[in-house]
């Protein structure tokens, strides 16, 4: 009977054992890892167990990758570079000197920039293309010769 019993209590630390395992498990942990567009140090929560994944936005670049847990530890994947688009073309831009609208020739993918001048004030000045395949006019450092 004694034995039994034992035996009993033995089990019920195994499975105490297994539950508190699980329950690391779950836990999420923090991490730093670094940025695959970047190589910043980004901190993110991962789950403790293997195979776990996340999705964690750089604040350095704002690109969004892929984190996973694997048996060596955790790793950084770039997500999905999404195919460029070829060709350009030309897009109203507000100057940021003068306002005049300034048609600008400029690729069509995310971080495409150009350095058109303004046909109104005469001043050079930088367009990029956002990700959200808008087109936003920034100010050169350098002012030019008036
Ligand atoms: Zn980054
Ligand atoms: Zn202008």
């Amino acid at each position: 009977m004694s034995e039994l019993l034992e035996l009993l209590k033995v089990k019920e630390s195994a499975v105490e054992e297994i539950k508190q395992e699980e329950q690391r498990n779950r836990e999420m942990i923090l991490e730093s890892v670094p940025c695959p567009n970047c190589e910043s140090a980004v901190a993110v929560e991962l789950v403790q167990s293997i195979g776990s994944s996340a999705m964690p936005v750089c604040d350095t670049c704002y690109e969004r990758f892929h984190v996973h847990r694997g048996s060596e530890g955790v790793f950084t994947r770039a997500r999905g570079v999404t195919p460029r688009i070829d060709g350009t073309e030309h897009v109203d831009v507000a100057c940021p000197y003068c306002e005049t609208t300034v048609s600008v020739l400029i690729g069509r993918n995310h971080k495409d920039s150009a350095m058109p001048q303004c046909i109104s004030c005469g001043h050079v000045f930088h367009a990029h293309r956002a990700r959200d395949a808008s087109v936003f006019a920034r100010q050169r450092g350098i002012s030019p010769l008036v």
